[in-house]
């Protein structure tokens, strides 16, 4: 069959077979641990129940503005200027069908054929793939230190006249790391200079523990929106734990809003207004839940490292925010897609391979569920992976036996 050139070369996700095997598996009565997805398990706010149920049984449900309803990008404009104490207009605001298109918008607007984005290793997995659907050139930068955090001299090295912009998102998925404020500041610096686009994925900005801070982007430059390069994105999914109600939004100049929202006409005439009532109804709810939600998180990431600190050969660079951890497993196997299919089959546990991330060696480890999927994920994973344990075990009234066929 003759199909685009394009859309045949986006790589199948490893990911998306794991969860589809697990899924199976899951159907036939097996006790499958999921600590691959991304997605926090609290119920939506009731403020944005509300809001959405409201919209709905006004029976207006009709198409709306392109660029998104005014009321949710006003409160987008309050959440900017509280959050990132920064002003702006609602002409620099859209609202999109989730992060996920805020990106690929601004990819598309952006980029010319061959035109390049820097992207830092490990990255999550859409980035890559999007820039090539936008026919740009991903170019990745990959810590030569074995950290999760570049350091600025490599990236700059990865700066041609080809760069339009680069992408950075902190708390990162899937380390968890936050780049230090020092980093980000050149960075702004750099972009400015060069007139790059900075695109921040902000969508885990409030997700941080202990003392640590991601700071803005915009902490870092004098200039207005307007002439800044920074383009922030963000989105109600992994904030208030909202993932179904796909919505996110991008904050950038007017000329590009501009010109992104004449892409979303001819793509999607805009955001169903249901979903945006409930954004709206979050984002201007009580917000005691978004700490209430970081607390559980952060818990969930204290019983993680409880219980991966008894496992030997495991390295892990200690997430400081997301639900993410990425372990190196090399002291187990290198390939870490092999290593997360043993994973499922003989423990029925699912995670991600480094590989997807640019990080192979490695697995992520989301601990959005409950501490008890992470304390027996964690056991489970130990159990498989290491030669000393015994060689069976019981999940459920299963008996599993370890082996690496
Ligand atoms: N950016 C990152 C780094 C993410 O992890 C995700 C979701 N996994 C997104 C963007 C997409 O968010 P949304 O669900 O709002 O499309």
């Amino acid at each position: 069959m003759r199909l685009s050139k394009v859309a045949r070369e986006i790589a199948e996700s490893p990911t998306f077979a794991l969860n589809e095997e697990a899924r199976m598996l899951r159907e036939r009565g097996e006790a499958v641990i999921n600590l691959g997805i991304g997605e926090p398990k609290n119920k939506t706010p009731l403020s944005a129940v509300l809001a959405s149920a409201a919209k709905l049984t006004s029976g207006e449900v009709k198409y709306v503005a392109p660029d998104g309803v005014p009321s949710l990008k006003k409160a987008v404009v309050r959440y900017t200027e509280e959050n990132y104490d920064r002003l702006v207009a609602p002409e620099n605001v859209l609202i999109t069908n989730g992060a996920k298109q805020s990106l690929f918008n601004i990819f598309y607007s952006i980029l010319n054929p061959e035109d390049e984005v820097v992207v830092l290793a490990p990255y999550w997995v859409s980035y890559n793939q999007m820039i090539r659907m936008c026919l740009g050139v991903p170019v990745v930068v990959t810590p030569e230190d074995g950290t999760f955090t570049p350091r600025f001299e490599e990236i700059e090295r990865a700066v041609t006249s080809s760069t339009r912009a680069i992408i950075i998102n902190s708390p990162n998925n899937p380390s968890g790391v936050i780049y230090p404020p020092e980093l980000i500041e050149k960075i702004v610096t750099m972009c400015e200079q060069k007139g790059i686009f900075m695109i921040c994925d902000d969508i885990y900005h409030k997700l941080t523990f202990d003392n640590h801070r991601a700071f803005p982007a915009y902490h870092f430059t004098k200039k207005d929106v307007e002439s800044s390069h920074v383009v922030v994105v963000n989105g109600v999914a992994k904030l208030y734990g909202m993932t179904g109600f796909r919505i996110g939004w991008v904050i950038a100049p007017r000329e590009l809003v501009r010109v992104m929202t004449n892409v979303t006409v001819q793509i999607t005439s805009g955001v169903s207004p249901v979903s945006q009532a409930a954004a709206e109804g979050a984002l201007s709810g009580v917000q005691s839940m978004v700490e209430a939600l970081r607390l559980q998180i952060q818990n969930n990431r204290n019983v993680l490292l409880q219980e991966i600190k008894s496992f030997k050969g495991v390295r892990l660079i200690e997430p400081q925010g997301t639900f993410y951890a990425l372990p190196n497993i090399c002291a187990y196997s290198n390939d870490s897609v092999a290593v997360s299919k043993f994973l499922l089959k003989k423990a029925r546990v699912v995670v991600v391979p480094g590989r997807e991330f640019g990080m192979e060696g490695h697995i992520r480890i989301s601990f959005a569920g409950s501490p008890n999927d992470v304390i027996e994920g964690i056991g489970r994973i130990k159990w498989a992976l290491d030669p000393g344990s015994p060689s069976e075990i019981y999940i459920g009234d299963k008996r599993i036996v370890r082996d690496w066929s």
